[in-house]
């Protein structure tokens, strides 16, 4: 499946000048960039507009700064590795200028004083409430703005892509053309192909934490695939709404809803989600002892904190074979020492498949990347949230708001 949105290959865009939403909402750490793997994601848009004499205007939202002025969320960072990054690829120093501000006077007088070739990043969008605001008038308003000093939009942020917001939707009622970028173009024909692909080999590995944000996706891909696996502390909310006992492992009762709900609803499809055989679990109620244990065997007072041994390797075997596969969220509490075995089992056997695998979601990616085999992934998405929407509706509504081809 290709897409059917126009892509900057599409319209002539030379010499113009560009308003690009770009997805730098990178993790941050004491105050750096932790990883710039969505910085680096955003530079074949960037060289392809150059390429084409375009000046080159980015705007992006980094964290949640609820509308307030929140200096440890500056886009200024970004703009630095960007011209870092930029400069390396051109193989000469790039022209990336940041302006402390996404609207007003002070981009306007930053935008008039470009030449073609140049960079200029603007502040986080976040920092106004209007960019997220519910209320339509208001958000448009500040969309205008935004507009204000471009002749044509470009949409690259995918990881942004379920959101109408002012940057991401907002802007198309004020530019013509408004067209996707080429991360946008290869996370979607990537992805379509998970969701074009055989149900037979076709394998979707779900953990994680909360059933509630994965329910959608289970849902739409349980009756299209061949086998569902689940695993992390979601799994616990399918074992109580079992029945079973799951002692102190991390359980909300949403998640325990929206797993009986899950069980309630798929019928025949249920025979093929598999949940976990058997388990690691401590004894947090007391001397914090590690043990071995048969999945109906979790006691009062022990925390299930991975996948065990039987579970990897069936989960591992069913993986090496499949023609397709799609994983999300970690098999258990992976940041902490020994409980990383299951998630590292997941992730060797999906660097081994030679099937055609996708993973999306921060922390499953990380784990790719500390497993060193994000090279052997066909396609490491840098949405999360947008990945897991995409799959269950197929359509992204602020891509939806871009020119068809
Ligand atoms: P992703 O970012 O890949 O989409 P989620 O954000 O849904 O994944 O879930 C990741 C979190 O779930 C991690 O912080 C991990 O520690 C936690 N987690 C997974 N399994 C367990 C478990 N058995 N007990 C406690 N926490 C868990
Ligand atoms: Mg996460």
């Amino acid at each position: 499946m290709s897409m059917h949105k126009a892509t900057v290959r599409d319209r002539d865009i030379s010499g113009k000048t560009a308003l690009v939403r770009v997805d730098f909402n990178v993790p941050l750490k004491d105050g750096r960039i932790e990883d710039d793997t969505r910085i680096v994601a955003s530079l074949p848009t960037i060289e392809y507009l150059l390429e084409h004499g375009c000046k080159v205007i980015l705007c992006a939202h980094l964290g949640r700064p609820d509308g307030e002025i929140a200096p440890g969320l500056s886009l200024e960072l970004c703009a630095d590795r960007l011209r870092e990054l930029l400069s390396e690829a051109l193989g000469r120093p790039a022209q990336v200028e940041f302006v402390d501000d996404c609207i007003g006077e002070k981009v306007a007088e930053k935008a008039a004083q470009m030449q073609a070739g140049d960079v200029l990043l603007l502040e986080n969008t976040r920092f106004y409430c209007a960019e997220t605001s519910k209320n339509e008038g208001e958000m448009l308003e500040f969309a205008e703005k935004l507009a204000a000093p471009a002749e044509l939009y470009i949409n690259d942020a995918f990881g942004a892509g379920h959101r109408n917001h002012a940057s991401t939707y907002g802007v198309t009622k004020y530019l013509s053309p408004c067209v996707a970028g080429l991360l946008v173009e290869k996370e979607i024909e990537q992805l379509s192909r998970i969701l074009t692909a055989p149900q037979e080999g076709l394998v979707v590995v779900l953990g994680g934490a909360k059933v509630e944000d994965k329910i959608g996706v289970i849902k739409a891909l349980l009756p299209k695939c061949e086998k569902m696996l689940i695993g992390g502390a979601m799994s616990w909310a399918f074992f109580k709404a079992k029945g079973m006992e799951v002692g102190l492992s991390l359980c909300e009762p949403e998640s325990v809803e929206s797993a009986e709900d899950v069980l309630a609803s798929m019928g025949d499809d249920l025979q093929k989600l598999m949940l976990p055989v058997d388990v690691y679990m401590q004894n947090v109620a007391g001397d914090h002892q590690i043990r071995y244990a048969a999945a109906d065997a979790i006691e009062p007072g022990w925390d299930a904190l991975d996948i065990g041994d039987e579970t990897r390797k069936t989960y591992a075997d069913i993986i090496l074979k499949a023609a397709n596969v799609f994983w999300n969220g970690p098999m258990g509490k992976f940041e902490r020492k020994p409980f990383d075995e299951g998630t590292f089992a997941v992730a060797r056997a999906m660097g081994d498949c030679p099937g055609f695998n996708v993973v999306g979601g921060g922390d499953s990616v990380a784990a790719v990347t500390q497993m060193g085999v994000a090279d052997a992934i066909d396609h490491i998405s840098t949405g999360g949230g947008a990945s897991l929407e995409f799959l269950e509706d197929g359509v992204l509504s602020a891509i939806e708001a871009l020119d068809d081809k």
